[in-house]
């Protein structure tokens, strides 16, 4: 019998992209095939020009639907077999390539949120929930939304050979993050695009929403962010070259804090644990500063740093791009 493919992809949209998807009915024994699509209706392509080229890049089991059935996470390309604009992750394969000899690892933690009804779930019609304080890893129903949602997500991420590596309830309310990694800097982006995926339509099941919005509520509620963890071969052995880590993220601080996420300046105000994002900084256990060096990092002199900065919408492909960039061209030069 034929199976399904349903072929996913990363449109064009601006300042952030949203994922598509659609199915296709590949013969038994057949490689999920190279596809195309309406570019013109992904804000990739003209209506003159409107055809565009899915890759498969990554080709899992289908959680979902079952059976043979399988998840195609693709990269856009134009119709003469070129990286489409919106297609970040070429790039990333780029530098991951200059500098696969440092063996680069990147775990990212990716927050969200849930929505019912136009409002973040749990939130009280025309009132306010209690104030955030003991949402963060909470237990019972005057705290938690939504998690039913959440482990059939992970279920789900296990099920399709996803490296989730844990879940936790965040501080506010309807808030929670799942963790993606340690991966190289090109899989983790697609192991978490396809995470992604899964829990928006796990959440469509129930008639929730997830979002990224890195800051869903104005006021005293935490944002969203995606903090992404990362260590080279030297730095799992060593601490100067963690040390170096942290000073050459701070040579480029603007560069990437422009490119961790669109609304960036609303989320990293300097409250609700975050540093502004006007000032870089780094230390250990700090959760007030760009970038964190964990405790045991700094007690075994080893490990790896969190860059706590990007922003729960941020494009993983680019963060990863960024860091490897940044960090290894340094330590490349020690
Ligand atoms: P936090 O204390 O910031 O909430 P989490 O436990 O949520 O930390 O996330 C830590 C992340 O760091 C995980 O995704 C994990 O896979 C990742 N990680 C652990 N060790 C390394 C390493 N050596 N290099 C890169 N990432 C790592
Ligand atoms: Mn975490
Ligand atoms: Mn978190
Ligand atoms: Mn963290």
């Amino acid at each position: 019998m034929p199976y399904r493919a349903e072929y996913i992809w990363i449109d064009g949209q601006k300042p952030t992209s949203k994922l598509r998807s659609k199915t296709k009915i590949v013969a038994s024994g057949q490689e999920p095939p190279l596809w195309g699509f309406d570019g013109s209706s992904t804000e990739q392509a003209s209506g003159e020009l409107s055809d565009c080229v899915l890759r498969p890049v990554l080709v899992r089991p289908d959680p979902i639907r079952g059976n043979e059935n399988v998840l195609v996470l693709c990269e856009v390309l134009t119709p003469d077999m070129e990286p489409h604009p919106s297609n970040t992750r070429a790039a990333c394969v780029k530098t991951y390539e200059k500098y696969k000899d440092q063996d680069p690892w990147f775990g990212l933690e990716q927050e969200y949120t849930f929505f019912k009804d136009g409002r973040p779930h749990g939130w009280p019609i025309g009132g306010y929930p209690a104030p955030q304080g003991g949402y963060y890893c909470g237990i019972g129903s005057d705290e938690i939304w939504g998690r039913d949602v959440v482990e059939n997500h992970t279920v789900a991420c296990l099920e399709a050979g996803l490296e989730i590596s844990g879940t936790n309830a965040e501080v506010m309310i309807g808030q929670w993050e799942f963790q993606i990694g340690p991966l190289d800097p090109v899989a983790v982006g697609d192991h978490l695009w396809m995470a992604r995926w899964l829990l928006y339509r796990l959440a469509e099941d129930c008639d929730i929403s997830a979002h990224l919005n890195p800051k869903p509520v104005e006021g005293d509620w935490n944002g969203a962010g995606m903090h992404a963890n990362f260590s080279t071969a030297a730095m799992r052995e060593s601490y100067e070259p963690i040390i170096a880590a942290c000073e050459a993220l701070g040579t480029k601080a603007d560069e990437h804090v422009e490119n961790y996420g669109a609304g960036i300046q609303r989320r990293l105000t300097g409250l609700h644990e975050t540093a502004p994002w006007t000032e870089y900084s780094y230390g250990v256990s700090n959760r007030g500063a760009s970038v964190r060096i964990p405790w045991q990092t700094a007690r075994e002199q080893r490990g790896y740093i969190e860059d706590r900065r990007p922003n729960a919408n941020a494009d993983p492909y680019t963060v990863a791009r960024l860091m490897t960039e940044t960090i290894c061209s340094a330590l490349a030069d020690e």
